[in-house]
């Protein structure tokens, strides 16, 4: 097992991973900015060094710094996170070169699956339904409206390099192509440094459905049932639920099946997602894998009791995965609500500031990861998830229940954050009723707003 592990992140994800390093035994190096010398990570690591300045590019994404940080400090392991550096195959690269274990999949597994476009290559060569689409990259308008024709209308023109929902562009009609082409493509040089783009049909509000696998570097493999991240805001992730109720058990086990056959296929070897989408008669259709802890793990954690995190760390550091499929079971049903410094009334401009009251919620089934405290400043710079807000309970209206009671619980003051909002569609009939895919909350949003208006016109 390793000894000591640099922490590549900050915020609620590198607070998990400390406290998972913990309970192995293991020491732990945080990075930090200029920006967050008061930060939570910084205080609970063993030890912690600045690596740069506010902006990311300076600090968490200075991968030179990092490396010096890790090598000086005598860390045999490098752990990612999400976000910044945890699917970039350079970094993954460097830090092998440094004789450090890189907590992730090998380099080569993030070139393939990192690319969307290359990933949905290797599913269909595999056998793993993906969405009809362009077989490779589209280089210019007209090969794109080409392609677009015979995938028909409407198409989704999307990044090969993207996330978090950016460089993203529907096309409705061919008047419509260009235009969105030209928006998917020069969103996706600011963001990801290429105009690298392809084509999927556009499938109507979808279901977001994904499976949490791990694999060991011994070829074996195990999945944890499957997410449904339908709750999204200009597709990003808003509230996540496990298990999906809406999912059948045969198209379930088959969804699990191909994602198993995904992760063989590519010798998988860490923790990842198998992310879907599903039509509302249960088709299912691959549309990208995170190679990389995601934000929603614990509500997989909740309802398996599976410390996913830790098994990360030991299947890094060469154990044999401590799990057998058969010993994964679902045990009942668990929400989590992102908890956002942002102002949902206001196009949710972000929000920063001093957090001069904090009252968390508790009881069981209850578990809050965060990264805030009484007093903390919120920086500006960075993503504006503040705190993961995760029940767990007997059945899903337990949970809606026992989510209603945590946020009325929760204040946050100092700054703006979304607690309202989580608040009303934990109310909302068809949230409850879980009639709900994609399209929910601007549906949701657009709803709230008439409200507003005919308020303010009575
Ligand atoms: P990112 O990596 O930016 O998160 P994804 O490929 O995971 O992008 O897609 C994010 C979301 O966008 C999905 O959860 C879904 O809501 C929507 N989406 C993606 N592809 C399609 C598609 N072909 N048709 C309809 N919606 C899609």
């Amino acid at each position: 097992m390793f000894k000591k592990v640099l922490v590549a992140n900050r915020g609620e994800i590198a607070v998990r991973i400390i406290r998972a390093c913990k309970v192995l035994g293991i020491e732990t190096v945080a990075i930090y900015s200029t920006a967050d010398r008061e930060a939570l990570h910084v205080q609970l690591a063993t030890e912690a060094v600045c690596v740069g300045g506010p902006q990311a590019k300076d600090s968490y994404l200075n991968i030179q710094n990092i490396l010096s940080a890790a090598t000086l400090s005598g860390c045999d392991a490098i752990h990612p996170g999400f976000g910044f550096l945890s699917e970039n195959s350079k970094f993954a690269r460097l830090v092998e070169e440094c004789g450090i274990t890189f907590i992730g999949p090998t380099p080569e597994i993030i070139d393939i699956m990192g690319n969307k476009s290359k990933a949905r290559e290797t599913m269909m060569a595999n056998d793993v339904p993906t969405v009809p689409g362009s077989k490779a990259l589209i280089s210019n308008v007209e090969e794109g409206m080409k392609e677009a024709e015979s995938i028909g209308y409407p198409v989704l023109i999307k990044a090969a390099n993207g996330g978090g929902g950016k460089g993203m562009r529907v096309a409705y009609a061919p008047e419509e192509f260009e235009n969105a082409f030209h928006m998917a493509t020069s969103e996706a040089k600011a963001n990801f440094g290429d105009e690298d783009v392809y084509l999927e049909k556009f499938v109507a509000n979808p279901k977001h459905i994904e499976f949490q696998i791990i694999g060991d570097n011994h070829g074996n493999y195990i999945h944890l049932y499957e997410r449904d991240c339908s709750i999204q805001r200009n597709h990003q992730k808003v509230i996540e639920e496990a298990p999906c109720r809406a999912l059948s058990n045969e198209v379930r086990e088959r969804m699990a099946a191909d994602s198993i056959k995904a992760a063989r296929a590519i010798n998988y070897n860490n923790v990842g997602t198998i992310e879907f989408i599903v039509d509302a008669d249960e088709n299912y259709y691959f549309i990208e894998m995170n190679t990389r802890i995601q934000v929603e793990h614990p509500i997989t954690e909740m309802i398996t009791g599976i410390d996913i995190i830790k098994e990360q760390i030991r299947v890094a550091s060469g154990h044999v995965l401590s799990i057998k499929q058969e010993d994964v079971k679902i045990n009942g049903y668990a929400i989590e609500c992102r908890i956002n410094a942002e102002d949902p009334f206001n196009g949710f401009r972000p929000s920063a500031g001093t957090i001069d009251t904090l009252v968390l919620p508790g009881g069981p089934g209850i578990r809050v990861d965060s990264a805030i405290y009484q007093d903390y400043s919120v920086p500006p710079f960075y993503d504006s998830m503040m705190a993961k807000l995760i029940v767990h309970g007997k059945n899903r209206l337990e949970c809606i229940r026992k989510m209603r009671g945590a946020l009325e619980e929760l204040i946050i003051d100092g700054v703006t954050t979304n607690i309202e909002l989580h608040y009303f569609i934990m109310h909302n009939l068809d949230y409850v009723q879980g009639k709900f895919d994609t399209g929910f909350i601007a549906g949701f949003l657009k709803e709230m707003e008439e409200h507003e208006q005919f308020i303010q016109r009575a």
